[in-house]
């Protein structure tokens, strides 16, 4: 298939190319770089530094690769930052997906493969979540993904041709060797107990001990980025029209922050330099996902589901890659 991957230049969508090759697609990136890194994607394949906004350019890329399918990774993934700039997140997340739907539907492009997220079940009222447990989401990073599924599903009813899959993600982490998580600032725990081992930050805060959990910290379900992207591949073969799929991806098991420092302990053979604080606002006890329906309607089997793997090989990209993707000498990591 001739696929189109926005955000290709990103975390997950570096991954998501790199399976999509390895699957025999053809594939063509769409990345403005806010974020993402061009050294992410391979030389060999056609880049486009476009920004979803600009759904004539789309237009044209989409016409003159003969794209079949279109993966979405692109957006921002903050949730404190979309507190602040709400616009912002309704801007890039949902009208930037609402201007390539439309360049899709002026080419007749069908298949539409989205990244959505836990964050649209807010506080869920149960664990683990289930695709069907009721969704209210907490901020405008979670809502801005939330209404692009509604938009997605009174699409689906408009048009019988139309098919797409949105992948809601849990904790996505770890990397594939020569590519790896690099985000400026770095908000999440597992890349930040690891930069706190290399020396690159003091120490690592424990945000809340007083939950009501075994060991009173939060806790989620970590995902490898490679099993998470392989459902995207399982998920774009498996396209239909009048397809309107919607899928929790985790591995069903929920781990502490406590015991994410322990792994990361036992990985590293090094101490994690730790303070205990307070509570992060919006950070609910628990989130972990019943992820039976991926498995069933699309054979998904995590590989990864060992804590220590996932921990060891996001080590092996940092400590390879300590700067991410900048030349040393011009890196300023925060913090
Ligand atoms: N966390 C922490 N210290 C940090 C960063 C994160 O204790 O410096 C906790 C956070 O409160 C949450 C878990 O680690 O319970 C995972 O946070 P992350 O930001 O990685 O992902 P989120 O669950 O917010 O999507």
């Amino acid at each position: 298939m001739n696929i189109l991957v926005t955000g290709g230049a990103g975390y997950i969508g570096s991954h998501a190319v790199r399976k999509l090759l390895e699957a025999g697609h053809l594939v063509v990136v769409l990345d403005n770089l806010s974020y993402g890194h061009r050294d992410a994607v391979p030389n060999e394949i056609p880049f486009y530094k476009v920004d979803l906004k600009e759904t004539d350019r789309i237009e044209e890329i989409l016409r003159k690769h003969n794209i079949e399918a279109v993966m979405h990774f692109a957006a921002l993934i903050s949730v404190g930052e979309s507190v602040q700039k709400p616009l912002l997140y309704y801007r890039n997340n949902t009208a930037g997906a609402m201007s390539l739907l439309e360049a899709m539907e002026r080419v007749g492009v069908k298949r539409f493969v989205f990244s959505s997220t836990a964050a649209t079940y807010g506080e869920p009222e149960e664990t683990p979540i289930f695709e069907t447990t009721k969704q209210l989401p907490i901020n405008p990073y979670g809502r801005s993904k939330w209404f692009v599924e509604q938009i997605l599903r009174d699409i689906a009813v408009s048009d019988s041709e139309f098919g797409f899959v949105a992948f809601r993600y849990f904790n996505v982490a770890g990397a594939d060797g020569s590519i790896g998580e690099d985000h400026q600032p770095e908000t999440h725990l597992i890349p930040l107990v690891l930069f706190a081992v290399m020396g690159k930050r003091d120490k690592i805060t424990v945000f809340g001990t007083d939950y009501p959990t075994p060991d009173g910290t939060c806790i989620r379900d970590y995902v490898h980025v490679n099993d998470l992207v392989t459902a995207h591949v399982l998920g774009i073969e498996a396209l239909s029209n009048g397809d309107a799929r919607f899928y929790n991806l985790g591995i069903g098991r929920g781990y502490s922050v406590r015991e994410i420092l322990d792994a990361a302990k036992n990985v590293t053979g090094q101490e994690i330099p730790t303070v205990l604080g307070s509570r992060r606002e919006g950070d609910p006890a628990r989130l972990f996902a019943n992820s039976d329906k991926v498995q069933k309607e699309l054979g998904w089997q995590p590989q990864h589901t060992n804590i220590e793997e996932v921990i060891a090989s996001a080590w092996h990209w940092h400590t390879t890659h300590p700067n991410g993707y900048q030349e040393p000498e011009t890196s300023s990591l925060p913090k």
